[in-house]
């Protein structure tokens, strides 16, 4: 029997990276390179789409992009010089393959793909608007709703029905769109989802992260800007804004945790970030201890600044497998405890007697932070403190990122002594939400127009949540909202 493994089950997830290349021959195969290196964003499936000029194909495929996207036979099929991908991760129940982008569709106008990253906090309502009329959705997918806009309009023009479309959506979408006219990016008026664009010779491409675009040798050329469409027509791009400007929340924890630290997002290194949070804790929430210990890898950053702003010793403390998956086969019950040690292990001669502190990005449910705490003692730690990169998360997410529903989060039902006794440690701090402003660069967060989408730890969501206003309390909507997220 598979279980999955406590260390992975613990964290926000990002659910989806997107990437789209337009004027490439053989434009699949760059595709998937990006995928590969947006795989962190979503591992449960892959989809590409490409275009020909004639005929749209597509493969999609449960799984990761290595196994799927590295055969030969799988590439050569994806035709044209033209081509979108998308990575998604899915909550139990929705790993069907119908749900896999790019979502393809034929409309009046012809062929319509997209490949969607986030998560429409009014698709409910809308889907239900739209069965009504007599829509019959393919899938299970908030994304499908904007298909089925698309196809509805009454606007003339594809680009008129499709911005007609967006105007009735509400919440997050980075988007990349693909129709016989040629490839659309865009974001949501809040760009609450990273999108940036880069260039290579001739060939546009858009991509979730930079990295992507790294791996593609493409430069970064700038970020799709929050409320943008990008079009790209013919080796032409035009940029157009049709929404009332609004003061964009870009997701906050893409810095925190999401994206990758060799990304820069907004102009920023996501690692020099990290590494100014860590600086910015260890100020806030200092601690006497011989050791800085990283829980790996994304409390690394952040460790590093932590031990650079304390003089504490930076170690290597826990060692973390790479070989192992999400899942893995659940042993007996006799060794059942062990298999958290497939993917973290203590490094014991270093923690022997020594005063710990532990950084680690976010608490969610805090098993795996318990599970790590026991590590270092049953290691022989002489004490344990925890510090967290980010503030408490104590709300849910419903722009696109897997959150537990808030009866689970840890800080949404204790306050941080109760934590620090279920944890097991010595003592537990968190970053506070205007260090973590800070350590962006910004103004304390109070004194300003929040420039950040910030809601899983203060509650303020930056948009109306329809689904979820309608439909009763966020929490009690919460089976209900991962029916459909995409
Ligand atoms: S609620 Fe949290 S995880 Fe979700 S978009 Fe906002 S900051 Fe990001």
């Amino acid at each position: 029997m598979l279980t999955t493994n406590p260390f992975d089950d613990d964290k926000l997830r990002e659910e989806c990276g997107i990437f789209g290349v337009s004027g490439m021959d053989g434009a699949a195969a760059a595709v998937a390179l990006g995928l590969h290196a947006l795989q962190h964003r979503g591992q449960e499936a892959a989809g590409i789409t490409s275009f020909d000029g004639h005929q749209f194909h597509t493969h999609r495929a449960m799984g990761h992009v290595a196994g799927n996207f590295d055969r030969d036979e799988v590439i050569r099929a994806l035709h044209g010089n033209v081509a979108c991908g998308h990575v998604r991760y899915s909550t139990t129940g929705e790993t069907a393959l119908r749900n896999v982008q790019p979502l393809y569709a034929e409309l009046a106008s012809g062929g319509f793909a997209i490949a969607h990253n986030g998560n429409i906090s009014n698709a409910m309502r809308l889907r239900r608007d739209l069965i009504r009329r007599g829509a019959i959705f393919q899938s299970t997918s908030d994304t499908e709703v904007i298909i089925h806009l698309v196809a509805t309009s009454q606007f003339r023009t594809l680009i008129d029905r499709f911005i007609d479309a967006l105007k009735q959506v509400e919440g997050a979408y980075s988007l990349i769109v693909m129709t016989p006219e040629g490839m659309i990016a865009c974001r949501d008026p809040l760009g609450i989802r990273p999108l940036v664009m880069g260039k290579l010779d001739d060939t546009i491409v858009f991509a979730s992260e930079t990295v992507a675009l790294d791996v593609v040798g493409a430069d970064y050329v700038r970020d799709v800007e929050p409320g943008e469409l990008v079009i790209v027509k013919g080796g032409e791009i035009s940029s157009h804004k049709p929404f009332a400007p609004v003061g964009p929340r870009p997701c906050i924890f893409e810095y925190v945790y999401f994206s990758r630290p060799d990304s820069i997002s907004n102009d920023r290194s996501v690692y020099s970030v990290r590494k100014a949070i860590g600086a910015q804790l260890a100020i806030e929430m200092p601690v006497e201890a011989d050791l800085v210990v990283p829980v790996p890898d994304s409390g690394v950053p952040a460790a590093i600044g932590y031990a650079q702003q304390s003089g504490i010793p930076f170690e290597l403390g826990i060692i973390r497998s790479h070989y192992v998956g999400r899942t893995f086969i659940q042993p007996g019950d006799k060794v059942r405890h062990l298999g958290v040690k497939l993917k973290h292990n203590a490094n014991r001669e270093l923690i022997k007697g020594k005063r710990v502190v532990l950084i680690d990005d976010s608490i969610v449910r805090g098993t795996t932070s318990l599970k790590i705490v026991q590590m270092m003692r049953e290691a022989g730690a002489a004490e344990v403190h925890m510090r967290i990169a980010s503030p408490p998360t104590r709300h849910s997410c419903f722009y696109g990122v897997d959150t537990p529903e808030r009866a689970k989060l840890l800080a949404a039902k204790l306050d941080v002594g109760g934590m620090t006794d279920f944890i097991h440690a010595d003592s537990l701090a968190f970053i506070s939400i205007d260090g973590l402003y800070k350590a962006l660069g910004e103004a304390h967060r109070a004194d300003i127009h929040p420039k950040y989408c910030d809601a899983c730890f203060t509650g303020e969501y930056p948009t109306t949540l329809t689904d979820q206003d309608e439909n009763g309390p966020p929490d009690d909507q919460f089976a209900l909202l991962h029916e459909r997220v995409g």
